[in-house]
């Protein structure tokens, strides 16, 4: 009987092995894309991520088992715009084959704060350069895999709606901001296109690129921004150490208005689990704390949930109360 288990789980590994070895893969050098690609390509391709979730894509340093994977990939997806800087060379040592896919072609770049004649990488957070980015990996994925082009192009549809929505959603969110707070001071400049899209003043304390030293005028800058215009919170990234904005939010007095997804999607139970999660997430966090309305910023959906199993634990344990003190005051008679 033993013998025939371990034969049945032979037979179910290579059965999934194969499986998954009859997929192309496509290899994402970032979470957002990763997500995007599987949104288009669905059960027809098998997505490999770079960069871990929660890692920080500027000052990433490929492993050995990145060579292999992008030895083995049949497509590369990558954001360009100085965002990789490590992977031509980890595309080079590879040997690869498989063509290295820009999904920014077609997007109006901004050029980067802190490095001449380089552009900003973070045109993602822009929800309708995000239209782009998902129209250039269609084109890559049919043309990977043109026999699956019909099914590609109806899930490509439906997410393309689902942006359009989400970019709508963040323009009328943005609205609810007075207009003379709408300044987002972050760790570092991922919020350009952000900014220019859904009119937002950004100020950061770091460039565009998270290896930038830090300068006192930088700092002092930042502080002289946040008492002139009566700021309500600054906000941290979750690629990114938060001390020197925790410090900041310390010395004027103010809230850490949330932690926002720029670099990186969070991680299946977070609150950022997708791009389009993301995107919403972000908005929701900025609006909620610069207009006061969000009074548990730092909270996370996990709290939440506990918060009100608590709520109702407490709920039933002063209804038990009171039933046993009703029928302890009213004792029957008969
Ligand atoms: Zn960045």
């Amino acid at each position: 009987m033993k013998n025939l288990y371990i034969f049945f789980a032979i037979c179910f590994c290579s059965f999934t092995s194969y499986a998954q070895e009859g997929k192309p893969s496509v290899v994402a050098t970032a979470s957002m894309w990763a997500d995007m690609a599987k949104k288009i390509g669905g059960p027809h391709i098998d997505v490999k991520l770079v960069v871990p979730i929660g890692g920080d894509p500027h000052l990433y340093e490929p492993t050995p088992g990145d060579a292999t994977m992008v030895a083995d990939a049949d497509l590369i997806l990558r954001n360009g715009l100085t965002f990789e800087g490590w992977l031509n060379e980890l595309i080079e040592n590879s040997g690869t084959k498989a063509p290295s896919v820009l999904i920014t072609k077609g997007v109006n770049a901004i050029e980067s704060t802190s490095y001449k004649n380089a552009a900003d990488p973070h045109a993602w957070m822009d929800a309708s350069n995000g239209l782009i980015y998902i129209k250039n990996i269609r084109n890559a994925l049919t043309t990977l895999i043109p026999e699956h082009q019909k099914s590609i192009n109806e899930r490509y549809q439906a997410y393309k709606q689902e942006l359009i929505d989400t970019d709508n959603y963040i323009i009328e969110r943005i609205k609810e901001i007075p207009e003379e707070q709408r300044i987002l001071i972050t760790s570092h400049d991922a919020f350009q296109y952000f900014g220019r899209k859904y009119g937002i003043r950004l100020e950061a304390i770091l460039g565009t690129s998270t290896d930038a030293e830090v300068q006192t005028s930088d700092i002092n800058r930042v502080n002289s921004i946040i008492k002139s215009s009566k700021l309500k919170a600054v906000f941290i990234e979750s690629t990114i150490n938060p001390k020197l904005l925790q410090q900041l939010a310390i010395e004027n007095d103010i809230s850490i208005g949330g932690k926002l997804f720029a670099d990186s999607l969070g991680d299946e139970d977070s609150e950022a689990p997708t791009y389009i999660e993301m995107l919403r997430y972000n908005a929701d966090t900025i609006v909620g704390a610069l207009t006061g309305t969000s009074s548990e910023h730092m909270h996370n959906k996990q709290e939440g949930k506990s918060n009100v199993l608590m709520i109702i634990l407490l709920a039933a344990i002063l209804i038990g109360a009171l039933i046993f003190l009703a029928v302890k005051l009213n004792p029957r008679h008969d």
